[in-house]
C-alpha cells in the first residue's frame, strides 16, 4: 500500500512559517494585504473564495474583498483592477477565475501589476519562471514541488510525466520540475499510448480535470503519483484524476483527493502574499 503524501499536514506547516513571517513584518509596520475580486457568483468560486479567505485569517494576512455582480463591464473591472495596482496598501491581487463568459480572462491578468501577481499568471512571471529568475509562481504547481520537497522525495535525475499542459497547472509543473532537474515529458490529449507513457514515470503528477481516470495499469510499480484533480464523481463526491484504491496498490507515495494538492495550493498564495510584502 503506497504511503500517502498528507497535503492538509504539509499545508498547515507552510502556514505557520507564513503566519510567523507576516507577524514579522506587522511588527514593523506593514500589514500584509491580499485584495481578493469576485466577479457574479459561481458556487465552486465562492467555495475557493472563502477557502483563501480562511486562510489569510489563519496566516494573519488581511484580506480585501471586491464583490462584483456578473454583469460588470469589461471597463468596470480594469477600473478596479487599475484601483487595486496603485493602492499602497495592497500587496497582492487575486481575480478569481473563472470569469463570466463577456469578460476577457487574459486581459485582466495582465493588467494587474506583476508586483502584485500573486497568481503568477501573468506574462511577466510566467516569463521569469521559464527563464529561471526568481517571481511568483503558480501555486498549484508551487505547491506539489513543497509536497515533494518536504516529503523527502528526490527529482533529480528522475523521469517525471505530466499529464496535462494547461497554462496554470501543467505547463509551469513542466518548468519547475526542470528546475529540479527531473527529466520531464508533458502529456496531453493528444499524446499517443498514453498508459505507456505514464509507465515510464518515477513522479506521475497528473492535471487533468477526468475524474479517476488514471487506473493500474498507469503507474510503474514503485512510482511517486501527484494527483491534482478536483473532480465530482456520479455520485457528488469529491475525488482526483486517479483512482486512488487502485493506483495506492502499486505506487510507492500517494496524495489524496481530498487532502492532497488542494490545501497546498491555498498555502502557496499565502506565501506569495508574504513574499510581496517582504519585496
Ligand atoms: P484544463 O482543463 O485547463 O486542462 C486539462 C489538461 O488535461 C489539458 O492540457 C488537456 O489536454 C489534458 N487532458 C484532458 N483530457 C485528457 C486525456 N484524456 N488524456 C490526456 N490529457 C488530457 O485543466 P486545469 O489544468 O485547470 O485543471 C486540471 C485539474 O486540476 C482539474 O481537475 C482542476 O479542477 C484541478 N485543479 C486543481 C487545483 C488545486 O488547487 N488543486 C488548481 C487548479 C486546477 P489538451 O491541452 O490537449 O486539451
Amino acid at each position: 500500500m503506497a504511503k500517502l503524501i498528507n497535503g492538509k499536514e504539509i499545508a498547515e506547516q507552510v502556514k505557520l512559517e507564513t503566519r510567523d513571517r507576516a507577524q514579522a513584518l506587522r511588527e514593523k509596520g506593514i500589514e500584509v494585504t491580499l485584495a481578493v475580486v469576485q466577479v457574479g457568483q459561481d458556487p465552486a468560486s465562492c467555495v475557493y473564495v472563502r477557502n483563501k479567505k480562511k486562510a489569510c485569517e489563519v496566516c494573519g494576512i488581511l484580506s480585501k474583498s471586491i464583490e462584483l455582480p456578473e454583469e460588470t463591464t469589461m471597463d468596470e473591472l480594469m477600473q478596479v483592477v487599475r484601483d487595486l495596482n496603485e493602492d499602497p496598501s495592497v500587496n497582492g491581487i487575486l481575480v478569481q477565475l473563472p470569469l463570466p463568459a463577456h469578460l476577457d480572462e487574459s486581459a485582466v491578468i495582465r493588467a494587474i501589476d506583476p508586483k502584485k501577481d500573486v497568481d503568477g499568471f501573468h506574462p511577466e512571471s510566467v516569463g521569469k519562471l521559464s527563464l529561471g529568475l526568481p517571481g511568483f509562481e503558480s501555486c498549484t504547481p508551487a505547491g506539489v514541488i513543497q509536497l515533494l520537497k518536504r516529503s523527502g522525495v528526490v527529482c533529480e535525475g528522475k523521469e517525471c510525466v505530466i499529464v496535462g499542459r494547461s497554462n496554470i497547472v501543467g505547463k509551469p509543473m513542466g518548468m519547475m520540475m526542470l528546475r529540479e532537474n527531473a527529466t520531464v515529458t508533458i502529456a496531453h490529449s493528444r499524446t499517443q499510448n498514453l498508459k505507456e507513457v505514464c509507465r515510464r514515470a518515477d513522479i506521475l503528477i497528473i492535471a487533468i480535470g477526468k475524474a479517476r481516470f488514471i487506473t493500474a495499469d498507469y503507474i510503474k510499480p514503485g512510482a511517486v503519483v501527484i494527483d491534482c484533480g478536483i473532480n465530482r464523481d456520479e455520485n457528488g463526491k469529491l475525488c482526483g484524476d486517479t483512482d486512488f484504491d487502485q493506483v495506492s496498490a502499486v505506487a510507492d507515495a500517494i496524495t489524496p483527493v481530498p487532502g492532497g494538492v488542494g490545501p497546498m495550493t491555498v498555502a502557496m498564495l499565502m506565501k506569495n502574499c508574504v513574499d510581496s510584502a517582504e519585496l
